[in-house]
């Protein structure tokens, strides 16, 4: 199990409003950790019994880590970290730069770094893939992407503009095995009809794909390079 500490040097400490109830109410668990996906960000959700919320982005992989009082909302959770994305992507693109510079082996993570033949081949398995899944899933979602763009992107799988119906897709999921790529997809077209992760969100995904929650747990292990 991986420490939680709050650390000093964290220069985005923030006081978070306390649920009503905190202090009254028995904590569901001394540390329960669950994972959250705000806006494409997978989140760990470390619960404790403290009274304000930390964020943390862990080296080597560029964890991004919430600790929060035991009874906040899922969604109070989500405000927080989205106010401070620009933030994580900061932290997370000098771990990257910092790995960067460490000497790796094969099987090392700091290895996978962007060469031009893995990004061909990246986007060669995306683009063969991509026709199939939009001709498959266009008329069941029943709105399909304008433009869909890929490109290496650190703390996002995927994201989506609804106003311009716009798809950006992480070039990682070409290296992947070809499932994230469809749950990524099909999480974005999903955001064509709603842009928030709420419940017309999550019914929509339940009716296309039942085991998506299983899949973004799988795909939320994962980090992205
Ligand atoms: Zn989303």
């Amino acid at each position: 199990m991986p420490s939680f500490r709050d650390s000093d040097r964290n220069p985005d400490r923030a006081v978070e409003p306390r649920p009503r109830v905190s202090e009254a109410a028995p904590p569901r668990a001394a540390s329960a950790v669950h994972v959250i996906d705000v806006d494409g960000l997978a989140v760990r959700v470390a619960r404790k019994p403290i009274k304000n919320m930390y964020l943390r982005v862990t080296p080597p992989s560029g964890d991004v880590v919430v600790s929060a009082p035991t009874r906040i909302a899922d969604a109070q959770i989500e405000a927080f970290v989205r106010q401070r994305r620009d933030w994580v992507v900061r932290q997370r693109r000098r771990i990257a730069e910092a790995r960067g510079t460490t000497a790796s082996g094969p099987g090392d993570p700091s290895a996978e770094v962007w060469t031009p033949e893995r990004r061909r081949a990246a986007a060669d398995a995306i683009n063969a893939q991509l026709p199939a899944l939009l001709a498959h899933w266009g008329p069941i979602i029943g709105r399909t992407p304008t433009h869909i763009t890929l490109r290496t992107m650190t703390t996002r799988w995927g994201s989506c503009t609804p106003r311009t119906g716009r798809i950006r897709l992480n070039l990682q999921l070409g290296l992947m095995e070809p499932r994230f790529l469809e749950y990524v997809l099909v999480h974005e077209m999903t955001h064509l009809w709603a842009s928030g992760h709420g419940v017309e969100f999550q019914r929509r995904m339940s009716r296309y794909l039942p085991q998506w929650r299983q899949l973004r747990r799988e795909l939320n292990r994962r980090a992205a390079v």
